[in-house]
């Protein structure tokens, strides 16, 4: 009897394990806007405007993420990726971070305009606390426009998340058929499809006829591994970034130093050079507290610590191979936590 008991509660127990693998992944889907949600008048031109369709329209123009996943959508906000901010980052990452802890979904796909993606990717990359999927996905062709690319890019961008290869390799750009890395992902083109690529170092993976490819991994730390947590950040203190070229002024760092930022990225020439009118702006700066990075507005390629500039001269920091617009968006983390200059460059390293 005792046996027929035990035997009928792992029967019970199984069946039930069955339904549960039966049942497609749940994956939410965050609309913030952007092309992916443009329309236009005409099919054959390029003039639209972006965030016109709800996230609903947006899910039921492709029918074939209903087949491989439990989908729910829910709006965030319903701007042009230029228009993105501190305040909707925050609104987001919340939102995600409380759909993981309470368990309501398996995966994240995000919705986004292409102009800032990859620093809203970064952002989610460093504070999320999870290993389960998370992808931002937009398009570079409105809704209307003659081979829209957002419903491919959403099929696949849905693909990725319900692939089990996904869990843990942070936050996920997909875009034109490419899976890159949030650390690395950045736009390079300002109208063709083929725009987002892997900084120096390429896609992780791709997505073809359905299926997943990873062929690499990520080495710098994200996500669940980082020194940051979402649930404990409710602001983010003023960081601004200045532009190098040759026979720069001084006016723009004047004009920093008077509003009281805490950082300030300098997107410098080269190896995140900078002329002898910004230096000296610089190591003012630096002696009143600002914390100062250099970046490079080259695009690819590291920014080396006291090797043409002398750091501990002027005070800075370096981005390593972070781009300006990610570099701030980690000092503006950095410096959340208090954290030491020492420390400062160590992130600089590590993440
Ligand atoms: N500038 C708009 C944005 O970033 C449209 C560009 C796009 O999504 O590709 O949202």
């Amino acid at each position: 009897m005792k046996t027929n008991i035990f035997t009928s509660a792992i029967l019970v127990v199984a069946i039930s394990f069955q339904g549960v693998f039966a049942q497609k992944p749940r994956v939410t889907v965050l609309a913030t806007g952007g092309t992916i949600a443009g329309a236009g008048t005409q099919s054959t031109s390029s003039a639209y405007q972006a965030a016109q369709l709800p996230i609903d329209n947006l899910l039921n123009a492709v029918p074939e993420i209903h087949n491989i996943a439990t989908l729910k959508g829910e709006q965030i906000s319903q701007v042009g990726s230029q228009d993105m901010s501190i305040d909707i980052w925050l609104k987001l990452a919340k939102r995600i971070q409380e759909l993981f802890d309470q368990n309501l979904t398996d995966a994240v796909v995000i919705t986004h305009g292409t102009d800032t993606q990859e620093e809203t990717a970064y952002f989610l990359n460093l504070v999320l606390k999870t290993a389960k999927p998370v992808i931002l996905v937009g398009a570079m062709r409105s809704s209307t426009a003659i081979s829209a690319d957002g419903p491919r890019n959403l099929f696949n961008a849905v693909t990725v998340a319900v692939d089990t290869a996904s869990m843990g390799k942070g936050v996920l750009v997909v875009m034109n058929d490419k899976i890159i890395s949030a650390r690395d992902v950045t736009k390079t083109h300002t109208t063709a499809v083929e725009t987002f690529k892997g900084g120096g170092f390429g896609p992780v993976g791709c997505v073809e006829d359905g299926q997943v490819f990873f062929n690499y991994d990520i080495t710098k730390k994200h996500t669940s591994a980082t020194a940051f947590d979402i649930r404990k950040i409710n602001a983010l203190p003023k960081v601004e970034i200045v532009y190098g070229y040759a026979d720069a002024s001084p006016i723009a760092i004047q004009a920093l130093m008077k509003n009281k930022v805490a950082g300030i990225i300098v997107a410098g020439v080269g190896n995140g050079n900078f002329n002898k009118a910004l230096g000296e702006q610089i190591k003012l700066a630096t002696k009143a507290g600002v914390s100062v990075v250099r970046a490079s507005r080259v695009g690819s390629g590291r920014v080396s610590l006291n090797v043409e500039v002398n750091d501990t001269e002027f005070g800075t920091l370096v981005s390593e191979d972070l781009n300006p617009q990610k570099a701030r968006i980690l000092l503006m983390l950095g410096l959340s936590q208090n954290m030491s200059r020492e420390d400062l460059q160590k992130l600089f390293f590590t993440y």
